[in-house]
This record gives C-alpha cells, sequence and structure tokens, in this order.
C-alpha cells in the first residue's frame, strides 16, 4: 500500500501483540512525523534490550546476568517456588509484597489446542529444581483460565509423589483472564488465602 521502507514498518508493528493494521499504521506515521532523537532513544532501547536481556538459568525471569535478581538476592525465601506463565507475572506478584520466595517460569501454559505440551514449558527445569528436596512448598499461580488450570492440575500430579505442599492462589481472581490484570490488592489476598491443591 506504501513505498517499500513505509510498508516494511507498518508490517513490522503490526506482527506485535496487541498492534492491528490501523494501530500500526498510525505508529508508523508518528514515528516518521517525529524527532529523529525520540526514534533513537527507541531504537537504541531496542538494541540494548536484545543485546543485554537473557532469561535467568535457575528461574527463567528475564534477567540481565546470568541470574536474575530475584534468584541472586540470599533474603528470598529457599524453601519456597511460585511458579508462573511469564515474566510478566513475577513483575505483577512483586508488586504485592506478599510473597519473598522464588518463582519459575514456565514461558507459557500446556494448550493442547496450540499444541503446546509439558515439554514445550521449563518443566523439566522445575523438577530439577524441586530434586534436592530444600523447596518445600509449590506456589502455582498459573492464570486462572483454562489453560492456567490445566498446566496446574499437570504440575500438581506430576509433583504429587515428592510430598511437596502444594497451594494454589485463592479464588477472588477474575477467571478467563491473565494473573497480570489482577490489582495488587486482589492479586495479595489471592496469595495470603491460598489453598491446597489436592489432586
Ligand atoms: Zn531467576
Amino acid at each position: 500500500m506504501y513505498e517499500g521502507v513505509v510498508q516494511n514498518l507498518i508490517d513490522e508493528l503490526g506482527r506485535l501483540p496487541g498492534v492491528g493494521p490501523k494501530s500500526a499504521q498510525r505508529i508508523a506515521f508518528h514515528l516518521l512525523a517525529a524527532d529523529p532523537a525520540d526514534v533513537s532513544r527507541l531504537t537504541e532501547a531496542l538494541r540494548e534490550v536484545k543485546e543485554k536481556v537473557r532469561f535467568c538459568k535457575v528461574c527463567g525471569n528475564v534477567a540481565e546476568a546470568e541470574e536474575c535478581r530475584i534468584c541472586r538476592d540470599a533474603r528470598r525465601d529457599l524453601h519456597v517456588i511460585c511458579v508462573v506463565e511469564e515474566p510478566k507475572d513475577v513483575v505483577a506478584i512483586e508488586k504485592t509484597r506478599e510473597f519473598r520466595g522464588r518463582y519459575h517460569v514456565l514461558g507459557g501454559a500446556i494448550s493442547p489446542i496450540e499444541g503446546v505440551g509439558p515439554d514445550d514449558l521449563r518443566v523439566r527445569e522445575l523438577m530439577q529444581r524441586l530434586a534436592d528436596g530444600e523447596v518445600t512448598e509449590l506456589i502455582l499461580a498459573t492464570d486462572p483460565n483454562l489453560e492456567g488450570e490445566a498446566t496446574a492440575t499437570y504440575l500438581a500430579r506430576l509433583v504429587k509423589p515428592m510430598g511437596l505442599t502444594v497451594t494454589r492462589l485463592a479464588s477472588g481472581l477474575p477467571v478467563g483472564g491473565d494473573l497480570e490484570y489482577a490489582d495488587e490488592v486482589t492479586l495479595g489476598r489471592a496469595f495470603e488465602g491460598r489453598r491446597l491443591l489436592d489432586v
């Protein structure tokens, strides 16, 4: 529809999550008209994030070093692991200040429709972390939707022989939604009122 490079930009923007064709076009023209210094900061931020940020080798959270800030923090409780789907869920839970343990980021949830199975997630890595018996409680904080529930049930069954306390966040979270959309108070309460998951 537009000259090659402009259309290129629109196509690339349109591949981002939540950006439809109309928004892609609006952002592209905003960038075309923007101050070159502003655009430079954006390109620099994109370049830097791909260069510097990686995933923590322990928990899978985003990290600027081999291990993330939380895994390196000696004050965090070693006996509790909170399992979440994405790094953004770690941020949401950290905001509540209810949790002092460590995390494990799965990288998604089990979804037969989208062809995502346990092997596509960081399940093996989780089992390795649990192997030495230091962790006594596993909090399953996957999203309160179909895939998240299926993933929580799968994990609870998987770790059952290990004799851990397995808990799930309390109800009150908006069902069908993403953990990150819950407000801090609701998420904090859900944490406090977490219940034993019996499978
Ligand atoms: Zn980590």
